[in-house]
């Protein structure tokens, strides 16, 4: 509204910001942004502001690369690393084509129609996702895999280099308006794990994009490099992003039932089972890149089985103790190379079949799956999570509800970004494969 715009107008000029960040998401997850002087405020809040959509990984063909940016109001904030007398401040925008429609190739769009299909029903779709990284040092300017620092699991170490960075990054996002849960650090040495609290699953995805660009600036200016690769170790934990879901009716929480066995739902038991119905075609969006691959393995508290559990932490499913408003699944194979919109987005269009179909989960599984044959899986009826990208990849095509879910724009895009990462992927030569030939043959 006019009001809406003017009073932002105002505020904008109140915080003394010399530049607008206009900020949106391409199809690999990636943050772009377009920036504008101040004077160019107002124009950019009523009517948009046009940039070239052509050279946006997975966005457009040429002959259709005029693209408008809305800034989303409810997104502003400044960029607390700017220093004052030079704020800069960001919106997260809509794109939309010349013509005035939304972009079908634009993730956030791709989330707010699975949210309003899901609101259809009443329905609003809450996440909250467990961000895990790794500080590396830097070497002349290059980022490594070398520690920071050494320390384990909830280790109150002495102050060290990382601990310092990881409260600057909380400082940080606090001041971008987060309600930090928790931070600890985590199993492997240098893993940290910061956990904000849930809100709606869109502006959840708009937050997990502002809380990786913000650890890497923060970690960068103090000469770290914050990464959120999968598995940037061989033989250590990777890094995830469990994803703890719920659905809200009229503000109360539809997961919760005092009355039923384990206090949880038939709503919850149904998106239970359409989550691990399309747990298959979900991975290739929760888990898009090929090292994401190298942590769905056995032995490190990452899923490779598709079962669920109320307890057990080798599932891909879990259901956390807490109840009451706090009642929710922890989906624990997403990682934090995910693009948050596509995989929320997949999630919520499993989870909203299962609801609607009164999809039965199978019974959940108690003991530790990693431990049992492939005998006893295969007759407790447990499936395996794609082993690769390319066999990921291929669940998605065969699944037409997440399919459908994505849209015929998004996934071409996928499947050729796919194809040329699988292909290049593929045919190199990795240093394993001279490891363990060049001698012998
Ligand atoms: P874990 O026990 O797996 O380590 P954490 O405590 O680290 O879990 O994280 C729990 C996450 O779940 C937080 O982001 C929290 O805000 C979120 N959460 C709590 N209640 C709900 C809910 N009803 N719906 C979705 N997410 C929720
Ligand atoms: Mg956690
Ligand atoms: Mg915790
Ligand atoms: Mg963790
Ligand atoms: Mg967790």
């Amino acid at each position: 509204s006019r009001d809406a715009t003017s009073a932002m107008l105002e505020r904008i000029e109140q915080d003394n910001v010399r530049f607008l960040r206009l900020q949106f998401t391409d199809l690999l997850g990636m943050p772009k942004n377009v920036a504008i002087p101040i004077k160019q405020a107002e124009k950019a809040l009523t009517g948009g502001i046009g940039f070239d959509g052509s050279s946006i990984e997975g966005f457009v063909r040429i002959e259709e690369s005029d693209m408008i940016l809305k800034p989303d109001l409810s997104t502003y904030t400044l960029l607390p690393w700017q220093p004052e007398d030079y704020a800069e401040a960001r919106f997260i925008c809509d794109v939309y084509k010349a013509s005035g429609r939304p972009f079908e190739g634009d993730p956030r769009y791709v989330l707010r129609r699975a949210m309003e299909d899901a609101a259809k029903d009443g329905f609003v779709f809450n996440t909250g996702p467990e961000l895990e990284f790794f500080l590396f040092k830097m070497i002349d300017g290059r980022p490594t895999t070398r520690f920071q620092d050494v320390g384990g699991y909830f280790d109150l170490a002495p102050t060290d280099l990382a601990e310092d960075v990881r409260r600057e990054i909380i400082l940080a996002l606090t001041e971008m308006g987060f309600e930090i849960e928790a931070s600890h650090h985590e199993v492997a040495e240098s893993q940290h794990e910061i956990d904000f609290k849930y809100s709606d699953a869109l502006h959840t995805a708009d937050n997990v994009i502002t809380f990786k660009f913000a650890a890497k600036t923060i970690a960068l200016m103090r000469g770290l490099h914050a990464s959120f690769m999968a598995k940037p170790i061989h033989g250590i934990c990777g890094s995830g992003m469990h994803t703890n879901c719920s659905l809200a009716k009229d503000g109360v929480n539809a997961f919760f039932d005092p009355d039923a066995p384990i206090q949880i739902s038939e709503t919850c038991l149904h998106f239970i089972g359409g989550l691990l119905k399309h747990a298959r075609a979900i991975t290739r969006l929760a888990n898009p890149t090929i090292n994401s691959y190298k942590r769905l393995v056995p032995g490190y508290e990452a899923p490779c089985y598709v079962s669920w559990s109320a307890s057990n932490r080798s599932a891909l499913v879990r259901v956390p103790a807490p109840r009451g408003n706090s009642t929710r699944v922890e989906f624990r194979s997403p990682d934090p190379t995910c693009n948050p919109y596509l995989a929320f987005a997949a999630m919520l269009a499993a989870g909203m079949d299962g609801v609607r179909n009164k999809i039965e989960p199978p019974n959940g599984v108690d003991k530790n799956i990693y431990q049992m044959t492939s005998a006893e899986r295969g007759y407790a009826g447990i499936d395996t999570l794609p082993c690769d990208l390319y066999e990921a990849h291929q669940a998605l095509l065969a699944d037409d509800l997440i399919c459908e879910a994505l849209g015929p724009h998004v996934l071409e895009a996928l499947t050729s970004v796919t194809n040329a990462e699988w292909d290049a992927y593929r045919t190199a030569v990795h240093p394993w494969e001279l490891d363990r030939y060049l001698a012998t043959y």
